[in-house]
């Protein structure tokens, strides 16, 4: 979508920070990092949000969690452990309407979250 600021980074018109990229997903750390690994995980094409998918994006589900691997990975935190977030509405904050996977390390998370 034109409009839509991750899918501006999915084509390369706005800079990001790139840490893993695939065919169907690309991951670029959050520009307001929360925690020491704050990267964002999405998939190229242009879903608003989790409650979007639909069976026919199972292939690209499963190309998610597998960068979502990779990040973690990449970024050492495979072993001492990380969060994935996904916001999804109003009341989750969620602020970019183009679904994404946060997956948070590097230090202790609270639980349960804010
Ligand atoms: P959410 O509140 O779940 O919609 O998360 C949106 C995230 O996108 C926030 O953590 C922002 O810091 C992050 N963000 C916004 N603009 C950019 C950008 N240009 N590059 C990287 N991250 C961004
Ligand atoms: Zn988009």
């Amino acid at each position: 979508m034109a409009d839509c600021l991750f899918c501006r980074i999915v084509k390369k018109q706005i800079p990001a920070t790139v840490v893993e990229e695939t065919d169907q997903t690309l991951a670029f750390r959050d520009i307001n990092p929360r925690a020491p690994v704050h990267v964002l995980v999405i998939p190229k094409d242009h879903i608003p949000a989790l409650m979007d998918f639909r069976p026919e994006h199972a292939a690209i589900l499963m190309a998610v969690h597998q960068t979502i691997q990779k990040v973690a990975e990449k970024e050492n935190v495979a072993h001492s452990g990380f969060r994935v977030v996904v916001n999804n509405g109003k009341d989750s904050g969620q602020a970019v309407a183009h679904v994404h996977y946060h997956v948070l390390g590097g230090r202790g998370l609270n639980w349960p979250p804010g």
